[in-house]
């Protein structure tokens, strides 16, 4: 004691603490369980709860967003109702052949990436469907192009597509080139069924005539980005699709 340290030790002095916590003595104890009820009444997970909270990005995300086409919930809003779409079609063509929604190896979605990345990504977590994914890359728009520079395809398709129903995803439909590329290769495989879709139907005269059985929105003819939609490698990350201000976009 004469030193200072509390008497008996550390022991007791564990002891002594441990002591003034116990539910009897109520010094500690009664605000300690205050705090557990109103943390538990307060601080629970806010994912269990709706959030309140505004966005988490400011809006405009980047400034040189010009003005926004289709906010977060018209293309979540969209998004379900595609998927409606496709089940039902998908439930129709499987039931021809005696399968279901839920039978394994029978529907392949083939995403064109990068620009189908997200819509893709929202789209299949609506679908209750048995399926696989097959991606493929097709470059028109190079770099800085805003304008069709030709479809190409940079990475091949998936070879097990035979007897399969297959679905088409891409971001959006412009001149019908990169779709008209990759339905044809993949026709040539004989796929039980094969439908295509896109988030966005641009209003441009197409150079090759090739129909879309899912749009989600028709647009003017605009360049846009925004959900999966780049400018020279940009903006994908964007949640609206949005047209840009003609500052972001250098003069040609
Ligand atoms: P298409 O081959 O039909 O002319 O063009 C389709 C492809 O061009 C899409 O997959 C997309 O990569 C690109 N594209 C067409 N229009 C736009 C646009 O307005 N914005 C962006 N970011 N890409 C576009
Ligand atoms: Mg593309």
């Amino acid at each position: 004691m004469s030193d200072g340290s509390f008497p008996g030790g550390p022991a007791r002095r564990a002891g002594f603490f441990i002591f003034l916590f116990l539910p009897p003595f109520p010094l500690f104890s009664v605000p300690l369980c205050a705090l557990c009820v109103k943390n538990l009444l307060f601080n629970f997970p806010t994912s269990y709860y709706p959030s309140p909270l505004p966005p988490t990005y400011p809006t405009p995300m980047f400034p040189e967003i010009e003005r926004t086409l289709f906010t977060k919930d018209q293309i979540a809003a969209r998004v379900k109702e595609l998927a409606q779409e496709i089940v039902r079609d998908l439930e129709t063509d499987l039931a021809k052949d005696d399968h279901s929604l839920q039978d394994e190896n029978r529907v392949i979605i083939i995403p064109i990436m990068t620009g189908a990345m997200i819509f893709v990504a929202d789209l299949i977590r609506e679908l209750p469907v048995k399926l696989s994914l097959g991606l493929t890359s097709v470059r028109s728009y190079p770099g800085a192009s805003i304008s069709s520079k030709g479809a190409h395809l940079e990475s091949d398709l998936p070879d097990n597509l035979t007897g399969k129903h297959i679905v088409v995803l891409d971001d959006i439909l412009d001149s019908g080139q990169t779709l008209a590329l990759v339905k044809a290769i993949i026709l040539k495989q004989n796929p039980a069924s094969l439908r295509l879709g896109v988030m966005l139907d641009k209003q441009t005269p197409r150079t090759i005539d090739v129909k879309c059985d899912y749009v989600g929105f028709q647009i003017p003819d605009e360049f846009v980005v925004g959900y999966g939609l780049d400018y020279d490698g940009y903006y994908r990350n964007h949640p609206e699709i949005v047209i840009l201000n003609q500052n972001a976009i250098p003069k040609r």
